[in-house]
């Protein structure tokens, strides 16, 4: 027997028209560049889904179809959610494009995304004029401007989009969208080969953004006001400019200042911001802004932190100096990200000190509709234990299936699961923890030595900024950990320190062989530490 309900499908236009309806008078806030500062830009969503609906107008004034793919080089602002809604609802397709790959790679992922537009923020345009010789399928670009501040360009068929949307009528027949139709590509940064292109889909955006809304993971209300410092160019920052109009949360978008612990922080105070969310990395330019002039945030209450392993000192200074709860998810592109969720629990509740540190310092448990698994190498399943460590693999409705243009690949299971290259323990509670990327674990004599803690235990001394930890030829263990050190502002920590703190915190054979200070450490285009960089920068190093 059949339940007899409707078979309603699930779409991002969906959530444009309850947002529209419901939340209509909510505000989206921008940050804009202006000279050598910002000006801030208010909206509603009521406003920006009415442009949204000018610009879907626009798009099929340009001979935009269904299907089509549009390509965003775009911070987050609001002109950029108005193409993330008018695209994906008109039934076209959102390639939101990291404009910090290498050229190579953006040509590489403009061109196999069969992008056929691109819609670009003027601090890309000396960028995309240099390189529109190597994008064939281009049919034209939208320079995110008006009228006055149009510069003179080198592109070949441009507009700028307040021109190009200012006369067109507000409403727009959105069409009736199959739920699994594709929505947005973002790839994955590819740190081995080509980046591969994860498409998602309506269904799986909108069943995600209201997982992400419930209370084990975000748990974000129409109270919240959230600030997304992770860029929509990558992984839709994780799904925020989707779950805050579903749920009537204010939603702050920092622009081009992702980097700057100073806006960040006026923002926040100006805004009343409730939760944020980004990489370590921004939360360390944050809380150095903080320390430096003094400042004590008044309204935030969440930062959550994934996409990188997140150091107890960052969480312990947060929540010490600030009062701030840092929570901690895991996730990758590949997830749509959302897989795992640290947030407060009755058994996080019952710990206190150390012990809550231990617990938090995991990835949380997975989320409704996630599924996970460990695995050894022969691929058996190994116990939820906490102590059993093997290969992370996931399945649910927002996993990728299949990669754009690739198919299948080796992370893709034959028994339907996705191995995300991560290695993990399980708690038998189904608390996760990271131990390392598969790529990047040491092999110490035969034995795993996760890089991870290494950082994590590094960047506890106090004279630490960051650290980077990468397995280098040894001739006995065949590789030992390079500890890899940027001091703090204004500090010369010695090795011997260095690595006492580390040896308070790890097995005695994990102790890195050496530690080497460095000025700054290479970083992804999503901000995290570069191993791949790293090991190419120490190649030739010998322990002495
Ligand atoms: P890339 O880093 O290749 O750009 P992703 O952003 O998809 O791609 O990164 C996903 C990876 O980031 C995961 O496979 C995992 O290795 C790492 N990661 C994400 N969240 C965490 C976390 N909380 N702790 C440790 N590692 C994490």
């Amino acid at each position: 027997m059949n339940g007899l309900m409707m078979d309603f499908p699930l779409t991002i236009t969906g959530i444009m028209q309850h947002a529209n309806r419901v939340h209509g008078s909510k505000e989206v806030v921008s940050a804009l560049r202006e000279g050598d500062g910002y000006k801030v830009h208010r909206c509603t969503y009521g406003d920006l889904f009415k442009r949204a609906g000018q610009l879907a107008n626009a798009l099929q004034s340009l001979g935009v179809k269904q299907g089509d793919v549009l390509g965003t080089l775009a911070w987050n602002d609001y002109r950029h959610m108005e193409i993330y809604y008018a695209v994906c609802c008109s039934g076209a397709v959102v390639h939101t494009v990291n404009p910090r790959l290498f050229e190579e790679q953006l040509e590489y992922i403009v061109n196999h995304g069969e992008d056929q537009w691109l819609f670009i923020d003027l601090d890309f345009l000396p960028l995309i004029e240099k390189m529109q010789d190597r994008f064939p399928k281009i049919k034209g670009y939208i320079l995110l401007c008006d009228a006055g501040t149009m510069p003179d360009t080198s592109l070949k068929n441009v507009y700028a989009y307040e021109t190009l949307m200012a006369d067109q009528p507000q409403s727009f027949a959105w069409p009736e969208l199959d739920e699994k139709t594709a929505s947005g590509i973002c790839y994955t940064s590819g740190t081995t080969g080509n980046p591969k292109g994860v498409v998602y889909s309506h269904r799986s955006t909108v069943l995600i953004s209201m997982t992400g809304a419930t209370a084990p993971s975000i748990g974000l209300t129409e109270a919240d006001v959230v600030l997304p410092v992770v860029p929509m160019f990558h992984v839709n920052a994780w799904n925020l400019p989707y779950t805050c109009p579903m749920v009537g949360a204010k939603l702050v978008l920092p622009g081009p200042f992702m980097g700057s612990g100073q806006v960040l922080a006026e923002l926040m105070d100006q805004e009343k911001v409730t939760a944020s969310a980004g990489v370590p990395t921004v939360w360390l330019g944050l809380l150095e802004y903080l320390r430096a002039s003094d400042t004590k945030l008044a309204t935030v209450n969440t930062l959550m932190v994934g996409g990188a392993a997140t150091p107890k000192s960052l969480m312990e200074a947060f929540e010490k100096e600030q009062g701030i709860f840092m929570m901690q998810g895991w996730g990758m592109t590949e997830t749509s990200p959302l897989g795992t969720m640290n947030g407060k629990s009755p058994e996080m509740d019952s710990l206190s000190g150390d012990e809550q540190y231990q617990l938090r310092l995991r990835v949380g448990r997975p989320t409704f509709g996630v599924e996970v698994r460990i695995v050894d190498t022969e691929g058996e399943e190994l116990p939820w234990d906490g102590e059993a460590a093997g290969a992370l693999q996931v399945r649910g409705p927002w996993i990728c299936s299949e990669y754009l243009g690739i198919g299948k690949t080796d992370a893709h299971t034959a028994d339907g699961w996705f191995d995300t290259g991560d290695i993990a323990t399980v708690q038998p509670s189904g608390n996760v923890a990271i131990t390392d990327r598969v790529k990047d674990v040491i092999k110490s004599g035969g034995e795993w030595i996760s890089s991870n803690d290494l950082e994590n235990a590094a960047v506890s001394h106090p004279e630490v900024a960051e650290a980077g930890a990468i397995g280098v030829y040894h001739p006995k263990w065949s590789e030992r950990p390079l500890l890899c050190v940027v001091p703090a502002p204004g500090k010369s920590p010695s090795k011997e320190s260095v690595l006492a703190t580390v040896a308070e915190q790890v097995a005695k054979w994990w102790v890195p062989e050496d530690v080497v200070f460095v000025e700054s450490l290479p970083h992804t285009a999503t901000g995290k530490i570069s191993k791949k960089d790293l090991r190419e920068q120490f190649k030739d190093y010998q322990f002495p």
